[in-house]
C-alpha cells in the first residue's frame, strides 16, 4: 500500500503504479478509502522489488501501516484560485512529514542493499523517535483535513479530524475533532464505532504543536494492555472530553481555545468537469470501489493509461476511491471525452449519485480478516438499487452506501445513509440513519440480512422517504428522524 498524503501524485507515478500492478501484482490497481493505492496479489518473492519500485518513483509504503500516524487525508479538489484548498494540501504534507517515524529499519530492510548485499537485522541502528518513543503508539492513528462545506474525507471518523476555518479566503485555524474511529468487534461489547468530538480551535501556526500533544497523550495513556481498546476513541470515552482536553493542555503548557462554531455542512465527491479557477478544468472519474482494471466493455485501466499518457495531468485520489485529473486545457475536453467513450468509461453525470457515493473495502479474496464479500458484491446491489431509484425518480439524489466485509469498518460504514457490514458469509448487518456528510453514527437496523435481500428491505423505506420528504431531507436524516421501530412498521 502506498501512502499518499492528500491523495496527490504525478502522472508518472500513477503510470508507474499501473505498470507495477501488471508486472508484480494481479493486474489491477486499487484506490483505497484513505486516498492511497494498493497492489493486490504480490507474491512474497516479489515483495521487496515492489517496495523498491514504489520508492524509486518517489512514493513509499513507509508508515502506511503500523502503530503510527497513517496516510494523512485532505480534500483533493484542485481549486487553484482558492488558497484554502492549497493550504489543506500543504497541511496534509506537513503533518505527514512531521509524524513520519524516524526509524531507519524500513530502509535497512527493504531498500539499502541496492547493490545486492543482504542487510541483516544486526546492522539495524536504533534511532531516537522524538514523538513515538521506544514503543510507538498503542495502535494506528488517523488524521484528515476538510472544509466545513465539504467533508469529503470524513473528519468525524478520524482519530484526529481537522476542520479548516476560513476567513477572507485564508485558513486561519482548525477545529480539532478527536476520537473518531470505525472498528468494532461484535462479540466484544467493549468495542464500538465512534464519531469524533470537538476538542478545540487551534490557530494555524500552532497546529503541529497541538496535534503532537494529542498524539503524545494517546501515546502515554492509550490502552497498551488490550489491543481491542487501544484506539484514541476509547481513551476519550473512558476519560471524557474534559479530562482529555485538560491533559492535552497540560502537555502543551497552556489552555486551548474553545471550538469555533463552524461545523460540517456538506460533502462533494468532486466527480465530473469543474473549472479549477485558473482557466483550466479538472475532471473526476468514478472508479467503482476503487478497482482499476479492464473488464468487459469497461477498460478503465487501459483508458486511464491512454488518457494519462496523452494529457499528463496531475492526479488526485479521493476518499470515495475515485480519481481526479487536474489541469486539463478546455480545448482538450472533446478529445478526452471521446477517449472515455472509446474505453467504455462513463461520465459522472451518467451514474446515479448512489453509485458515485458508494464505497467498499476489498474483503474477499485479499483481506485476511474478511468474513464475506464487499467490493465484489456491492456493484450488483447498486445495479438492483439503481432500478428502484429510477422508478422513484431518485437517481439524482445523494445516497451514500458504504460496505465492508467485516466489522473493522475500513470503508467507514457506520456514518453514511446506509452501512452494510459483513456478519457471516453472504450476510450483513444493515445500518441506517447516518448521512453523506458523515457527522452522525447510524443505528443498527437489521442483522444478518442476506445480500440478495438488501434492496428488498430498502425499497419500501425509499418509497416512504420519497413520498414523505426526499425533496427536503436526506435518506439518512429521514431514517434518523423515524427511528428503527417506525421504519420496521413501514416495511411491514
Ligand atoms: Fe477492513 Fe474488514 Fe474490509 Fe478487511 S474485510 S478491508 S479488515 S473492513
Amino acid at each position: 500500500m502506498s501512502s499518499i498524503p492528500g491523495g496527490r501524485l504525478t502522472t508518472e507515478q500513477m503510470l508507474a503504479e499501473l505498470d507495477l500492478c501488471e508486472q508484480l501484482a494481479n493486474g489491477t490497481l486499487r484506490i483505497t478509502t484513505r486516498q492511497g493505492l494498493q497492489l493486490h496479489g504480490v507474491l512474497k518473492s516479489n515483495l521487496k522489488q515492489s517496495i523498491r519500485e514504489i520508492n524509486r518513483i518517489k512514493m513509499t509504503t513507509f508508515a502506511a501501516c503500523g502503530d503510527v500516524n497513517r496516510n494523512v487525508m485532505a480534500c483533493p479538489a484542485p481549486f487553484r484560485n482558492n488558497p484554502a484548498h492549497q493550504q489543506m494540501q500543504q497541511v496534509a504534507q506537513q503533518l505527514a512529514v512531521h509524524f513520519r517515524p524516524r526509524t531507519t529499519a524500513y530502509f535497512d530492510i527493504w531498500l539499502r542493499d541496492e547493490d545486492g548485499n543482504e542487510t541483516s537485522a544486526a546492522e539495524f541502528t536504533p534511532v531516537e523517535e522524538p514523538i513515538y518513543g521506544t514503543h510507538y503508539l498503542p495502535r494506528k492513528f488517523k488524521m484528515a483535513v476538510a472544509l466545513p462545506e465539504d467533508n469529503c474525507v470524513d473528519v468525524y471518523t478520524q482519530d484526529l479530524g481537522l476542520l479548516a476555518i476560513v476567513d477572507e479566503g485564508q485558513i486561519i485555524g482548525f477545529n480539532l475533532i478527536a476520537g473518531g474511529g470505525m472498528g468494532r468487534t461484535p462479540s466484544a461489547e467493549k468495542t464500538f464505532p465512534a464519531v469524533g468530538q470537538k476538542l478545540a480551535f487551534v490557530p494555524s501556526d500552532q497546529l503541529i504543536e497541538v496535534c503532537e500533544a494529542v498524539v503524545a497523550v494517546q501515546r502515554d495513556f492509550g490502552n497498551r494492555v488490550d489491543r481491542k481498546r487501544a484506539r484514541l476513541k476509547y481513551l476519550i470515552f473512558d476519560w471524557g472530553m474534559p479530562k482529555f482536553r485538560a491533559t492535552v493542555e497540560e502537555y502543551l503548557g497552556r489552555t486551548l481555545e474553545d471550538p469555533h462554531p463552524a461545523d460540517v455542512t456538506g460533502v462533494d465527491d468532486h466527480m465530473g468537469w469543474h473549472e479549477q479557477g485558473d482557466g483550466r478544468l479538472f475532471l473526476g472519474i468514478n472508479v467503482e470501489n476503487g478497482r482499476i482494471k479492464d473488464e468487459g466493455n469497461l477498460r478503465l485501466k487501459s483508458g486511464l493509461r491512454a488518457i494519462l499518457q496523452r494529457f499528463q495531468p496531475e492526479i488526485r485520489l479521493t476518499a470515495l476511491q475515485s480519481i481526479i485529473l487536474c489541469d486539463i486545457d478546455p480545448s482538450d475536453r472533446p478529445e478526452l471525452e471521446s477517449m472515455m467513450r472509446e474505453y467504455g468509461i462513463q461520465a459522472a453525470e451518467d451514474l446515479t449519485l448512489a453509485r458515485r457515493y458508494s464505497i467498499a473495502c476489498p474483503a474477499f479474496p485479499t483481506c485476511g480478516l474478511s468474513i464475506t464479500e464487499a467490493e465484489r458484491a456491492l456493484p450488483a446491489i447498486i445495479d438492483e438499487l439503481d432500478v428502484e431509484l429510477a422508478k422513484l425518480g431518485l437517481q439524482n439524489t445523494k445516497l451514500a452506501i458504504h460496505m465492508t466485509g467485516c466489522p473493522n469498518g475500513c470503508a467507514r460504514p457506520y456514518t453514511p445513509d446506509i452501512g452494510l457490514v459483513g456478519r457471516a458469509v453472504g450476510k450483513y448487518t444493515m445500518f441506517l440513519g447516518g448521512n453523506p456528510e458523515g457527522t452522525r453514527l447510524a443505528f443498527t437496523f437489521r442483522d444478518m440480512v442476506p445480500a440478495e435481500e438488501i434492496v428488498g428491505v430498502l425499497t419500501p423505506l425509499l418509497q416512504a422517504w420519497k413520498s414523505e420528504s426526499a425533496a427536503e431531507e436526506s435518506f439518512g436524516d429521514f431514517c434518523c428522524r423515524k427511528g428503527q421501530e417506525t421504519l420496521e412498521q413501514l416495511i411491514a
